[in-house]
Formats: structure tokens, sequence, C-alpha cells
């Protein structure tokens, strides 16, 4: 019965768990036969390490295919190494000579792309086959859901994340005790992912499944996950927030994932007022997406904008993560939802590592306390280093980067700096130490928290702050922003500087009040909607903006 239910809808189809099992015995055997096969065995892994386990590329859209493709690469013994549909084939194909791969799975309407890519790298090429789902009105699996409601949690006694609230509270105790007892989860390498690429070139993080176990069990019980939840899904399925936060977790503890192919606020507004959603995870820039457009309604339709609120509010979890939540966000989405984003904090090195609580305060501006199984700590110099069973073991093939990357005490170094205060101690992440530190006139100065109280200036719509080096100064605090569309069709008209400076004089501290100010039509950002400042300052500085 609950292998019966519903694991991934997309495109208004349902796939049950059992449906994606399936799927995944019927491609591990294939895979297997493959990488049994001795030209494959022989391929060079680049680590200097003997018996590594296969690496193979996974390149899928998001789908039901994407899950089953997973499973059956881990029943098969390899190691899932996620390629970014978004990526051209010169990046692709770094990260599949980087990794090794031994195999690339992709869906057949991806062949033209994925194969050459596949051969160039000697590693075979294996299509999956397009998974059949059944339409909602006709899914035994969804027998719990005959009230047109999917989050009644059913009657699904049998699972540990039991629909009743108490039954799921005990769950989640149960998932508490698990993460102290990580001895019986395999050691061997489950998930290569690559950096963002913020700092510099994109870099192949080691997994185990113990590491992404113990990741899962944290999450799923600080969140309180339970099998009733959905998760509508509109993040890359290629770095942590998407794989691991949003899509193992879900699946961990049998919930499902809606996948949207697109982030697109209008979509997103109307599957959560559709009320089969109750959990939605998302970087800082779809919430503001998603503002706008609330907002943007309220302007034309008082009662439309309402029925957004409304949706807002029954929604059970909203996450923001992968770069600072500015204040105006946070507050403005309270305004709309009744409650504060759940701000997390966390890398794909470590996982999650520090969250506000589900329940209890949410503090703006911090992104909370250690999650369970986490330990964190800020050395002298203000970096934030973290220890638990949830961080990697290697950055694959780069043995010198992953020594450097540990303290004697086997602490990683995050490379952000973070201060905390109260008891128990919030962190609150200041930025990354080489980018976001500005050091001017002998102060460090947060970029972020200019970067905040900039945004709250009604006529700005972007900004990112810079150090910029300085004979004089050391760094000047340099702000490049761009205006704010008033209203709908019309030229953004940019506020004055001497405006813009007054409004941060009446918030900052004298140093920290930009001295300089770029107008830019728009800020570069990756995938993940996060702004390369190393990249930035070298376009500000060789006149390209
Ligand atoms: P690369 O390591 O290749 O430069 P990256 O660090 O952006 O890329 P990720 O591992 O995806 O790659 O991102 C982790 C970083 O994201 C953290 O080190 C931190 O700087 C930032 N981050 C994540 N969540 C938050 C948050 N809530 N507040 C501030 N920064 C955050
Ligand atoms: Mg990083």
């Amino acid at each position: 019965r609950s292998l019966g239910r519903p694991a991934i809808v997309s495109n208004k189809q349902i796939y049950s768990y059992e449906n994606l099992l399936t799927a995944a015995e019927v491609i591990s055997a294939e895979l297997g036969k493959k990488l049994r096969n001795s030209a494959v065995r022989a391929k060079p892994n680049g680590t200097g390490v003997p018996d590594r386990p296969p690496r193979v590329g996974l390149y899928a859209a998001p789908g039901p295919e994407y899950l089953a493709a997973t499973w059956a690469v881990w029943q098969a013994g390899g190691i899932v190494v996620p390629l970014a549909t978004s990526h051209p084939p010169p990046e692709l194909s770094y990260v599949c000579q980087d990794a090794g791969v031994s195999a690339v799975l992709t869906l057949p309407d991806q062949e033209v792309r994925l194969g050459p890519i596949a051969h160039e790298h000697g590693a075979a090429l294996q299509l999956l086959e397009p998974l059949v789902g059944s339409n909602r009105s006709s899914c035994s699996s969804c027998e719990d859901d005959s009230n047109g409601n999917n989050l009644s949690g059913g009657g699904d006694s049998s699972s540990r994340f039991g629909g009743s609230h108490e039954t799921a509270e005990a769950a989640v105790e149960a998932v508490a005790a698990d993460l102290k007892d990580l001895s019986a989860s395999s050691t061997s390498g489950a998930l290569i992912i690559y950096t963002s690429g913020t700092t510099g070139k994109p870099k192949g993080v080691l997994h185990t499944h113990r590491s992404l176990q113990a990741q899962v069990y944290s999450l799923a019980s600080a969140w309180r996950w339970r099998p009733s939840d959905r998760l509508l899904h509109c993040l890359p399925l290629h770095h942590i927030h998407g794989i691991v936060n949003a899509l193992y977790c879900p699946s961990a503890v049998g919930a499902s994932v809606e996948f949207l192919p697109k982030f697109a606020p209008a979509a997103v507004w109307q599957r959560i007022q559709s009320g089969d959603i109750s959990v939605f995870m998302g970087v800082p820039t779809m919430y503001s997406y998603l503002l706008s457009h609330h907002d943007a309604q309220a302007a034309s339709s008082p009662e439309r904008a309402a029925a957004l609120r409304d949706a807002a509010r029954a929604l059970r979890l909203t996450v923001s993560g992968s770069s600072a939540c500015p204040l105006p966000i946070l507050n403005r989405w309270r305004e709309l939802s009744g409650d504060f984003l759940l701000e997390r904090y966390g890398m794909t090195e470590i996982g999650m590592a520090l969250s506000n609580p589900y329940k209890g305060e949410r503090r703006p501006g911090s992104v909370g306390t250690p999650l369970p199984g986490v330990e964190a700590r800020i050395a002298p110099d203000g970096q934030l280093l973290v220890r638990g069973p949830t961080v990697f073991s290697e950055y694959w093939g780069r043995p010198a980067a992953t020594s450097e990357a540990f303290d004697a005490d086997g602490f990683f170094l995050t490379g952000d700096t973070a201060s905390a205060s109260g008891s128990p101690p919030y962190f609150t992440i200041e930025g990354r130490t080489s980018v976001d530190i500005i050091k001017s006139s002998g102060y460090k100065i947060s970029a972020l928290q200019i970067e905040s109280v900039v945004l709250e200036h009604p006529g700005i719509a972007e900004v990112a702050v810079l150090g910029v080096p300085d004979e004089t100064f050391g760094e000047v605090v340099t702000a490049l922003v761009t205006a704010k569309q008033q209203t709908a069709g019309a030229e953004a008209a940019r506020p004055e500087v001497g405006e813009l400076q007054r409004f941060c004089r009446d918030r900052l501290a004298p140093y920290q009040v930009p001295k300089r100010w770029q107008w830019v039509s728009a800020l570069p950002r990756n995938a993940m909607g996060k702004v390369n400042k190393k990249e930035l300052l070298k376009m500000l500085q060789t006149g390209q903006l």
C-alpha cells in the first residue's frame, strides 16, 4: 500500500513509488551489463585510488525518470553524477571528463546532445525509456485522495511517517534517533555534485550513502517531513538544494514531489492555489518574483490578491536558501503569509548546516542554529567551521584541495564569515570571506548587510556590493544597482545617488555607506540565481558594465 503512494507528479501524471522502483530495476539491469563491459571497467578514475565505484552521468529533465535512474545507478553500485540540463556542451564535457564517467544516462530526445559527449569520453550511452504514469483520476495509489485533498495524510498507518499529527511527531523522533547511529549505512560513494562555480571552476564534491542519509535524516526531523507532504519543485537538479533538500528528502519519507519544468511565478501561484502543495523551496529571487506577481495582482484585482494570500498562508513550509535572503523579501513574505520564510544555510560540501526552527522564533537576517547532527563553530578570524556526518568525503580528484579544506580537528572550512549571538546562539552569515567581506579604511564590512539595506529603497530592484581595490581606502564600498520598474510597461526611474546615500546613512555606519554607485541594466546570475562577484569586479574594472 505505501509503495502505491505517489512519488512524482509531472505533467499532470502521477508516478507511484512502485512504478519508479520497477523502472529502476530495469534501468539498473541494463546499466550493470554496460558497466561490466571490460572497456568501461578499464577506465582510469583520475583519483589515483583503485576500485572506485563507476561514475554515471545523469542528464534528464525534471521528471519521474530522474528519480528512477538515480535509484538504478545506486542499485548497480555506481555514483550518480548529475549533469546540468542548462549547461552548454563544453561544460557538460568538463564534468564528464573531471568525474571520469563510465556511462551516461539520458532520455531519447537528448541522444543527439549527449551521444557525442559520451563518445568523446569513452562512456557508454544508455537511453532511459520515458515512463508512463497514471492520470490523477485513475490512480489507484491515490485511494486516500478520494476527497480531492491529498494533503489529508491518508490512512497510511503502516508508514513511519503516518498521517496523524502524533504519529508524524513520533516518526520525527525516530528519524532523529536514526541520525545517532549511521553505522549500517554504506560509506561508498553515492553522488558527485559540482559546486555552483560562484567563486571559481566548479569542483566535484563526493558524498557517500552515509553522508546523504545523514542529511536526509537531519532535515526530515528538523522540518517535520511527512508522507502526506507534496513539494512543488522548480529548482535545478544539479545542486544540493534541488537534489537533496527538495527531492531525496521527500522521497525518503514517502512524500511526493511535483515538478514544474520551469520556474514561472504565475504557474507557481496557480499550483499553490490548487491546495495540493504543502511545501515550497526556493532561492530568494524566486520569492521576489512571487511577491511581485502578487503585488501586480493586488493592483488590478484585490480579490485575486487575497486568494493568493490565502494560498500562501495554507503552505506548511516555505524555505529559502542558496544565498542570503534580503530582509525586504523576508518581511514582505511575512506580511503576505503570516510567517517568515524558513531561511537556512548550506553548501554542496556540507549539505544543510544551520536552519531557523520549524517551530519557534525565526530570526530575520539569521540562518538559525545547527541542524541535528551538525557541529558549527566560528574561528577567531570569523570563518564558519562545520563538522558532522553530513559533511562530504572529498573533492573528486583534488586531494590537495580536500586536505586544505579541513582543520586539524576535522572541521570543514566553509570560506564564509559568520557571527553568532543569543542563547541558543543564532548564526548570521556575513558573506563569503573572499568577496563579501570588504576591508575598507581598517574596517571589515559585510557586503550582504549593505545589500539588504539598499534593497529596502523603493526605487531599487537589484544590488551587488563589491570592494573595489583602491590606494587610499584599501577597498572602496561600491554598489552596482538596477532600478525598479514602478508600474508595468513603464521605464524604470533611477533614484538620485545623493538620495540613495542619505537613505543608507540613516541605516548604516558611515564607513558602510557605498561611496560609489554604478547603474547596470541587470546583474548576471548563475543557475542558482547567484551573482559571481569576482566576475562582476573584473567586468567593472575593464569597463564591461
Ligand atoms: P563555488 O564553491 O563553486 O564557488 P558556491 O559556493 O556558490 O560555488 P554552493 O555550494 O552551491 O556553491 O553554495 C554554497 C554557498 O552559498 C555558501 O558557501 C554560502 O556562501 C552561500 N549560501 C547558501 N545559503 C546561504 C544563506 N542562507 N545565506 C547566505 N549565504 C548562503
Ligand atoms: Mg563554495
